[in-house]
């Protein structure tokens, strides 16, 4: 394929944008070359500026789970730009969108509307120590609650319990009130919980991880949270950022059969506009202002536009359920057919599903926290994404992001996806 247009919009990006690009996944570090620019899109295809398709398999990373430009969001923004696009005072549509998010996740009573997905995580663990009167928080290495200070973390050297700043900026006073265990250890969260007794306000966890590639929780791990919670007085809130309203209407809460205290919603809530929200049962929301003590605001929280392209999107999804099983039939297809592809041409390979999130890792031994994720073999990705690109799909640029499927990927863009795999050579 020629890249020429979105070859030279880069550069000139790079220009007066750090890196090009506002977020820094799209500059496609991890992969070499030059982030394709895209043009539109529409269904299950993106298309770029110099005219080239895509089947993509990142859906502006989960939110277009009905495929882009899904008409009645279309509409519905449309609609709601013709009377105005923010007026900073309460509108209607807000009750309805958040008693229609406490329909669909029946454990929250309560919902706060924030912009993004970052913002949701950052307030809930304010909300969470406001409300415990506690300061620590237990994260997992690998998992991604987006760019504020507190979850910038990585594990410490040596036998330091407590994290280290993974970027410049954040400061050694945030880090130690972020303690860091492993995915899916069970052990090490509650060793954490008995040496800082009484001092952890919350553990934060990606109920299925995505952001190191898709990992499951092991049987037991969630409930193995949920009890430690208990027994510590911690909250536990599930980051279901990328999983809300993506695998089931009440998320991975339901698909699992655990549900937390606090959940942060992010991605698919918005319908492709930007929108974060955070939820808990009353008791936890009433600390939360202004009814409580505990900060927190937005200037355009709950924006009209916002708020008609999330109910329209959610209101369809929960009209129809059957949405997820067909999402989830069709990830359990795409993942098998991987796999059978992988193995014919004796590359070491695990492919992690769930529902229609979906990674393949260029490794022997099965992914199941950020270590076993790091095996993966990076120069052979790198290479298997760019002769994708080239045979027209679109898949994340990077090792360490999940796939993401919409409903309209149907037999026919499956079928082109397992054979441009088929067609790949390691060289
Ligand atoms: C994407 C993501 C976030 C951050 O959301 P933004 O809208 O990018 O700020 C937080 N948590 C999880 C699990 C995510 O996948």
């Amino acid at each position: 394929m020629i890249y020429q247009r979105s070859s030279a919009l880069f550069n000139e990006a790079q220009n007066a944008i750090p890196g090009g690009v506002n977020s820094p996944v799209r500059a496609f570090k991890s992969v070499g070359g030059h982030p394709i620019y895209m043009e539109s899109a529409r269904g299950a295809h993106l298309r770029d500026v110099d005219g080239n398709t895509y089947i993509d398999y990142i859906n502006s990373w989960g939110p277009q789970i009905l495929g882009h430009a899904h008409p009645p969001v279309i509409d519905a923004v449309k609609h709601a730009a013709e009377k105005g696009t923010s007026f900073g005072t309460p509108t209607e549509l807000e009750t309805q969108i958040a008693e229609l998010i406490c329909e669909m996740v029946p454990y929250i009573d309560q919902i706060r509307m924030v912009n993004s997905g970052t913002e949701a995580c950052m307030s809930a663990i304010r909300l969470a120590r406001g409300f415990t009167g506690r300061e620590k928080i237990v994260k997992f290495a690998g998992c991604y609650h987006g760019h504020s200070d507190a979850f910038l973390i990585q594990a410490g050297s040596g036998a330091v319990t407590f994290g280290a700043p993974s970027s410049p900026g954040v400061t050694q006073g945030t880090a130690k009130d972020t303690l860091l265990a492993p995915y899916n250890d069970l052990e090490a969260v509650e060793a954490l919980l008995h040496e800082h007794e009484g001092q952890v306000a919350a553990i934060i966890v990606e109920p299925v991880a995505g952001n190191m590639g898709c990992i499951p929780p092991q049987p037991g791990f969630l409930e193995g949270l949920k009890a430690a919670c208990a027994a510590h007085g911690t909250l536990l809130i599930f980051d279901e950022v990328m999983t809300g309203f993506r695998l089931a209407s009440g998320g991975a809460a339901e698909v699992y059969g655990v549900t937390p205290d606090m959940v942060c919603f992010g991605k698919v809530i918005g319908g492709g506009l930007p929108v974060g929200a955070f939820a808990a049962r009353r008791e936890i929301m009433a600390h939360l202002a202004p009814e409580g003590p505990v900060y927190q605001a937005g200037t355009l929280s709950g924006n009209p536009l916002a708020m008609s392209a999330g109910f329209t999107l959610l209101s369809e999804l929960h009209a129809n359920p059957e949405v997820y099983t067909g999402l989830a039939k069709r990830g359990a297809s795409l993942a098998d057919g991987i796999r059978d592809v992988m193995t014919e041409k004796s590359i070491p390979h695990q492919v992690n599903q769930v529902g229609s999130m979906l990674s393949l890792h260029l490794c022997e031994s099965p992914v199941v926290d950020f270590e076993t994720a790091k095996a993966g073999d990076n120069a052979h990705f790198k290479a298997l994404f760019h002769h994708m690109l080239d045979a027209g799909i679109y898949l994340p640029p990077s090792a360490y992001e999940s796939w993401f499927l919409c409903s309209l990927i149907d037999d026919t863009a499956q079928d082109q996806t397992l054979s441009a795999l088929r067609s790949f050579s390691l060289g």
